[in-house]
Order: C-alpha cells, then structure tokens, then sequence
C-alpha cells in the first residue's frame, strides 16, 4: 500500500479517555452507521462537522430484522467489518441490539442523529417511522454516487434502460470525495438511557472462512490500489474470463460501505477499462434507482409477461435442488453454484448463466433463484439482485430480453476456455482436459475429433435437462404472451 492510500483509507484513532453524555452536550451528534462502515469519504460524518458539531458518538444499532434475514456469509461480513470499525474508533463505537424505532426514542430530539439516506424499501419504512418519534435524523450521503431519484428522462419518468440512464447518471455527475475526520472527534456515549440495549458486536458465525472478502479497511485500501494500478488496463477483456482474479472484487466492501463508488470514481481516468469499469459501477446505480421508483420490483416483476408460466411442483423441486447444489450436469453452472456454496461469491458472467439456467432450461421463477442468491452471497444487495436476475430472466429493466437463452455449453467453451474453472469447483471432472470439460456426457463418436477418447466413468450427474428442448420451450412459452 502506498502512503497515499493509507493516509486516504486508514482512520486508525489515538487513544482518548474523554467521554461525552448528550443530555449535557449540546455540541454532541450521533454518527448512526448503517450501509456505511467507513470513517473516509463519508457524507454524514462531513455534514455533522459542517453543522459546527465537535462530538460525535459512532452508533451502530444491530436490528435483528436486518440480522436474521441474512445469510451467514453477510453476517459475518458485517460482524467483520463492525470490529475493524471498532477498532478504527478506537473500541468508541456504540453497538445496540433493538428495533432503530426503540432505540433512537431514547435519544428523542436531545441530539442530532446524522446518517447516510437508505433507498431501499426497508430503510426508508425504517427511517420514516424513526423519525417518527420524534428523533432529529438528518441525512446526508448515500451508498451511491448519484442518489436514487436524482435523474429522470425527457418526459420527467424514471429510467427503465440502462443506457440513457448511464449518460443521465454521468451528466449529473457527483461530489467531490469526504475527507477523512480528526480522531478527536469521536467520543464514546456515557448516557445511561442507552443501558437496556447495550450489546456487544455479534461473534462471527464463520471464524473460520476465509475465502470471505477482507473486511479490513487497510486491505480494502490494498485492493483498491492493486486492482486500480495493476488490473483496471485488462478489465475490459479479463472481466468475462471467471478463471482468473479479472475484477475488482469489490462488490461487498461497496454493498456495506466499507468504501464509497465516488472514491472510486475519482481515481478513473478514460482508458478501456476505467470506462468499462465506470460503466459497472453505473449498473449498480442503475438498479438502486430502479428499486428506488419502482419498490414493488424487490418481489415482482418490473415488465411481467402475463400468464408466462413457470414449473412448479416435485419435478421443479428436485431440479431446483440440483440447481443449488450445483449437481445439473452442466459444468459451468455447477461450478458457478459450488463457488457460491463455498465462498459467498460468484463471477458475474457465471451468475448470468446460472440464472438464465433456472429461468430458461429449469422454468423456475427467478424469484426462487433470486432468494437462494441472497442466502448465500456475502455481496448479496437487494437491488442488484433482484433486478440482476430480472434482466436475465427477461422480465426486467432489458429491452428485447425474451430470445436470449444462453446456452450453458457455448458459454463454458467461450469463457472458461481451458476448464480452469470448472476444474477448481468441480473437481469430479479435474481429470478431463479443455475438449471433453464442457460436454463430459458425450461418447468419444459423438465428439468431434475426440477418437482417442476414453470416456472415464464419471461420478458426475448426467445433464438434468437438454438445452436444446429447454430452450425452444423457453421461447415457446415467451413468445406465446407477447
Ligand atoms: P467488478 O466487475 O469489479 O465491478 C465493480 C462493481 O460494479 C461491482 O463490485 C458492483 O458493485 C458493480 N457491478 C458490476 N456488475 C454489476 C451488475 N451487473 N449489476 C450491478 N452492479 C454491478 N452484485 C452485487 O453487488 N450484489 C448482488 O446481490 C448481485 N446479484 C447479482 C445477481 C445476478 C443474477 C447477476 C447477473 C448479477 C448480480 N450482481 C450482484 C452483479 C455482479 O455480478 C457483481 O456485482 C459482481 O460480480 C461483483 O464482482 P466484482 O466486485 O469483482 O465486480
């Protein structure tokens, strides 16, 4: 790590003693840290100081709600993350366990109570009935560049496509980054109305996983600084290649605000790859301001196809299984599905083929796949998500989605050319080589120039379905309700 990116990205505080009670403080703020787990670049922390507020106590309210409805991975991402928070605070953040309405009523108006604004359809419930009660919640900041609901097209509608959005969202462009505060700032709550909700951070329910992303800011700085000087010039080309460390991965440390878009934002310059990379960074806006005006989309359709059916029932169940367990016969999509299983994470060209495989050769509801998604990824965001599996599944933000079926064979041979991915998860078939991988089904006569192939009995399912049937029944079944 350079000195640069340390001084940018390490907050690590002195020692102080001081502690701060805000019923006689009136110089005192709260910092309530949601999806924003980071001292730098960070909009509330900055607005609370320009407001002249010389205290402020770190907060962090574990609401079981939020807790429960996560999967391990991201449970202990963000037990993770809470610690080395802590840490950088110097053991001054405040963590309670309650519902945020409980919570923060026992601060009432005492004290300003200055957060990052939540878009999603939760947070806002969540923040409208906080304020409810009387607290003075101040926003400033969100987990994106360009907040939700800031860019609207001609006709004053929000955005639906990705493109217009893209050039809306770059023309309203965004702050300048949020320096990182003094340490002397931070103060520790002494007041005891807090007493009843005190916690301490929750242990991490997988200690021993360690192909989690870091959730240590110093190593996100690294990151940054690796994929930004040495991988961005390839990120064009290598992002589609799953095989190899191609992207930033970057994802969970943006999903909990570990670090902010705009820092990013305002390190790339215009070569291929800082456009490109720009541009994913764009989708993920893109999709929060979709869910942001379109909140029914987090569980039904953005553009339904009406009376587009979807298989249900034991056949669909066992399918649906093999799906997640990654045991399909297709070697792609199982090695997609056993990198979810075994490290909370799956390269983006594979989620898009996995989840074309259960909408289109399965016929399952995206929703079912959506779900399994959100259980298992530690990057698992409800915007991206959701409308991730909508724009594969056709009934999202794509314009002309319903004929593109991709076919998990071609898409194996054109991206993993050499089965190197394949190989990791799926080791059943390690002992192939880069012809056979793709289609381990096949006798040596129905193999193009593979005479000299001996078929190994493989401990490897047989394809649950034929592609080629599924697809023309995918199309079928679109093309009959359009
Ligand atoms: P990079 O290629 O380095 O991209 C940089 C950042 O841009 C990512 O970290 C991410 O924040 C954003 N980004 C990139 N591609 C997309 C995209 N297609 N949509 C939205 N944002 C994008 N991403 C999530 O963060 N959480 C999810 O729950 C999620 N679910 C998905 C489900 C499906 C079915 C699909 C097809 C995609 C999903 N994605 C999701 C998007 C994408 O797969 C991941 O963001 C990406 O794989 C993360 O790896 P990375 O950080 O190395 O990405």
């Amino acid at each position: 790590m350079t000195a640069d990116s340390a001084s940018r990205f390490s907050c690590k505080l002195h020692k102080t003693t001081k502690q701060v009670s805000v019923s006689d403080q009136s110089t005192a703020a709260y910092i309530w840290f949601r999806r924003d787990l980071r001292l730098d670049d960070n909009g509330a922390i900055s607005a609370a100081l320009g407001d002249g507020i010389a205290n402020l106590i770190p907060l962090f309210v574990l609401d079981a709600r939020l807790w429960n409805s996560s999967g391990d991975a991201r449970r202990s991402y963000l037990a993770r993350s809470l610690r080395d928070l802590d840490a950088q605070l110097d053991g001054k953040l405040l963590v309670v366990r309650g519902a945020p309405t409980d919570v923060l009523a026992t601060i009432g108006s005492r004290a300003p109570v200055y957060c990052s604004q939540d878009f999603g359809p939760f947070g806002m419930r969540r923040d409208a009935d906080v304020i409810k009660q009387g607290v003075d919640l101040r926003f400033a900041d969100s987990p994106y560049a360009v907040n939700p609901g800031s860019v609207f097209n001609l006709s004053g509608n929000p955005y639906k496509v990705f493109t217009p959005y893209s050039k809306a969202w770059a023309a309203h462009g965004w702050e300048q980054s949020y320096p990182c505060p003094p340490p002397s700032v931070w103060q520790r709550e002494s007041d005891d109305a807090f007493a009843p909700f005190m916690c301490a951070i929750p242990d991490d329910p997988l200690p021993e996983m360690a192909t989690l992303p870091t959730a240590i800011a110093t190593q996100i700085a690294d990151q940054v600084e690796v994929f930004l000087t040495q991988r961005v010039g390839d990120y064009r080309d290598n992002r589609n290649v799953p095989s190899i460390d191609g992207t930033s991965r970057l994802s969970t440390a943006l999903k909990y605000g570990r670090i902010h878009p705009r820092t990013l934002l305002s390190r790339l310059g215009n070569s291929d790859g800082e456009t490109v990379f720009r541009s994913e960074l764009c989708w993920r806006e893109f999709y929060a301001d979709v869910l942001f005006n379109f909140p029914a989309s987090a569980a039904h359709d953005l553009n339904p196809i009406e009376g587009l059916t979807y298989d249900v029932g034991a056949q669909a169940d066992m399918r649906f299984e093999a799906w997640c367990n990654g045991q399909t016969g297709y070697p792609i999509v199982d090695a997609g599905m056993r990198q979810l299983l075994q490290e909370g994470w799956m390269h983006n060209r594979v989620r898009m083929i996995v989840a074309s495989f259960l909408a289109k050769d399965l016929h399952l509801w995206w929703k079912r796949g959506a779900d399994w998604f959100m259980k298992h990824l530690v990057d698992g965001d409800l915007a991206s998500n959701t409308h991730g599996w909508q724009w594969t599944a056709g009934t999202g933000t794509d314009a002309s989605p319903y004929f593109r079926v991709f076919n998990p064979t071609t898409q194996g041979q054109r991206f993993d050319p050499n089965g190197d991915y394949i190989r990791r998860y799926v080791p059943e078939l390690a002992h192939l080589d880069a012809r056979q991988i793709h289609e381990p089904w096949l006798e040596p006569k129905q193999r193009k120039g593979a005479s000299l192939f001996e078929p190994a009995t493989l401990d490897y399912p047989k394809p649950i379905v034929d592609h080629g049937v599924e697809r023309d029944e995918a199309l079928a079944r679109y093309k009959a309700r359009k």
